[in-house]
C-alpha cells in the first residue's frame, strides 16, 4: 500500500520510482508521467521516450530544438 504524490490516491498495487536516489510513489504511470517526465521546451508535450536534452532544455524531437535554435542534437537510435 504506498499514497501517489502526484494525486494523494492510496493504492494496493502503487510503485515506487527511484530518480537521482529520491524515491517517488505513484499509482499510476499517468502520475508519474505528470510528476517526473520533462516537457518539450518547443511544444510542450510530456517527453516520455528518449527525448533529447541539451544542457537543461529538453525536447521531445530532433524538429523541435532545431526550431529553438538547437541545432547539435539528433535523435537518439
Ligand atoms: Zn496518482
Ligand atoms: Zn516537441
Amino acid at each position: 500500500m504506498g499514497k501517489c504524490i502526484t494525486c494523494g490516491n492510496e493504492y494496493d498495487a502503487s510503485f515506487d520510482v527511484i530518480k537521482e536516489g529520491q524515491t517517488y510513489t505513484f499509482d499510476s504511470f499517468e502520475c508519474a508521467i505528470a510528476r517526473l517526465a520533462p516537457s518539450c521546451e518547443a511544444c510542450g508535450i510530456r517527453i516520455i521516450g528518449h527525448g533529447l536534452q541539451s544542457g537543461q532544455r529538453y525536447f521531445c524531437c530532433d524538429h523541435c530544438a532545431e526550431r529553438s535554435g538547437v541545432t547539435e542534437l539528433k535523435d537518439r537510435a
